[in-house]
């Protein structure tokens, strides 16, 4: 098999129900891909990728039937991402943790902290306790990433993780490995970094050099089968093609992918959005990061 991509972003939902003040681009519509075209993704990409995450915006949790995509997935023999907000984790527990396709699953808890209106952390977390004693309970082999993606410039949490901190310091062990990454249980982990930001085109501070695994070494679907080169890319700025209509060679064959991913390798940023995408630059901060 020719593995080409490391990672595919599916989304199989942009609905998430929630309001994350730091979330930019915001989808007017709900739409949720249908079984019959995420079993025609599966089809063709598979053969590029072991791994698929199911997230680009919106909450795959959110979705009521989520076992059959689940199984077309495993009937493919891919391995995947789960990332949610926690806030639909209730009643996927024991999906979650007993689908054998499932490799990791993502919990972010900045999701709780940055609502236009209050949500009382303690009830939040009990679906996330639920999760995590199973896991153990299970002696499952499943990585859980708790996620507080919110970290300032220095990396320094902001005064409104203190709770969170507490909270998990009650209920875990809390072994701290490096500053960012923190030990709570068996293969359970809490990840910090700073602050995401999303690409923003009407940005004044364009950088037109850098590089990107964007297209080399990822790419992301969006619900309607518009093929985008990473996850990050939720409005479908970087139109590639349509997969629903295409087949992926087809989509990587055209000028747009192979200008994108040419100028990664000559270090040009040849897209509005990556001109205006922090992950460059996050990148090249990183030793050996074309390694
Ligand atoms: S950051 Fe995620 S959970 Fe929050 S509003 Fe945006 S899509 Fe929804
Ligand atoms: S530079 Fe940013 S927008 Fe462009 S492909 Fe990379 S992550 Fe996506």
């Amino acid at each position: 098999m020719n593995e080409k991509f490391e990672k595919i972003f599916i989304e199989i939902t942009n609905f998430c129900g929630l309001d994350c003040s730091f979330c930019t681009p915001k989808k007017q519509a709900k739409e949720i891909m249908s079984l019959e075209n995420f079993d025609k993704i599966i089809q063709k990409i598979s053969p590029y990728t072991s791994l698929c995450a199911l997230h680009i915006l919106g909450d795959p949790l959110s979705i009521k039937n989520l076992s059959p995509y689940l199984k077309i997935a495993q009937s493919h023999n891919l391995k995947l991402e789960i990332t949610s907000s926690g806030f639909y984790l209730e009643d996927k527990i024991d999906l979650l943790l007993n689908s054998p396709c499932i490799h990791q699953i993502n919990i972010s808890l900045m999701s709780a902290l940055y609502q236009s209106k209050t949500i009382n952390l303690e009830e939040y977390f009990q679906p996330i306790l639920k999760l995590c004693n199973t896991h153990q309970q299970l002696k499952s082999e499943k990585f859980i990433n708790l996620r507080l993606w919110n970290l300032d410039t220095n990396f320094n949490p902001p005064a409104l993780n203190t709770k969170i901190y507490n909270l998990l310091k009650q209920n875990f062990l809390f072994q701290e490995i490096s500053p960012l990454k923190i030990r709570l249980n068996y293969k359970i982990f809490l990840h910090q970094a700073r602050m995401f930001e999303w690409a923003n085109v009407d940005s004044q501070n364009l950088h037109k050099k850098g590089f990107c695994y964007g297209g080399i070494k990822q790419l992301g679907i969006l619900c309607n089968g518009i093929v985008v080169p990473c996850c990050f890319d939720a409005k479908g700025a970087i139109n590639l093609g349509n997969i629903l209509e295409e087949s992926l060679k087809e989509i990587l064959l055209k000028q747009r992918a192979k200008a994108l991913v040419q100028g990664f390798k000559n270090n040009n940023l040849v897209e509005l959005l990556c001109q205006s995408c922090n992950y460059p630059q996050y990148l090249a901060s990183k030793p050996s990061c074309k390694n």
